[in-house]
């Protein structure tokens, strides 16, 4: 086995378990930037950068089950009508076979917070949301946050 040809079978094995940037795009571009009210191109590319960590099978749980509403920070953005805030008819305006919501606030985009974005994907994809007390918190907590680790040594190695 030369080194090249590692190279070409990890890079195929990398495109069977993942998507790449532009099919995130095209599968999420109901949250991309457009007019009027949405987030900015850059916090767009945090959002789709952040997906595109999960194998494709979350990717897809995720778009099939989840909900995003994401708003914007960047008031001085070249689009004007980012939003601030939203209203939502959850009857109408929200997909049947949705199951959660994910609110992204204007931190997670102004601290580019890509793993804060993981995080709260983790606890769809665990189920982890109904707490009993203080301790249950940390538990659940702490799976999370080795789900987000697990996912990130997988897509990176580290
Ligand atoms: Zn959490």
């Amino acid at each position: 086995m030369d080194k090249d040809s590692d190279m070409e079978r990890l890079m195929n094995e990398t495109k069977l378990k993942y998507y790449d940037l532009e099919e995130i795009k095209n599968k999420f571009s109901q949250y991309g930037p457009r007019e009027p009210y949405s987030i900015s191109d850059n916090e767009y590319r945090l959002f789709t950068a952040a997906l595109s960590c999960l194998p494709k099978n979350i990717v897809d749980k995720v778009n099939d089950e989840v909900q995003f509403v994401l708003l914007s920070y960047e008031d001085n953005s070249a689009q004007k009508n980012v939003n601030q805030a939203c209203y939502i008819d959850l009857k109408r305006s929200i997909p049947e076979d949705k199951k959660a919501i994910i609110v992204l606030s204007p931190l997670i985009f102004r601290w580019q917070n890509k793993r804060g974005i993981l995080h709260e994907i983790a606890h769809h994809i665990l189920g982890s949301w109904d707490y009993s007390n203080f301790e249950d918190i940390a538990i659940k907590e702490r799976e999370v946050e080795a789900k987000v680790n697990e996912w990130m040594k997988d897509r990176f190695g580290k």
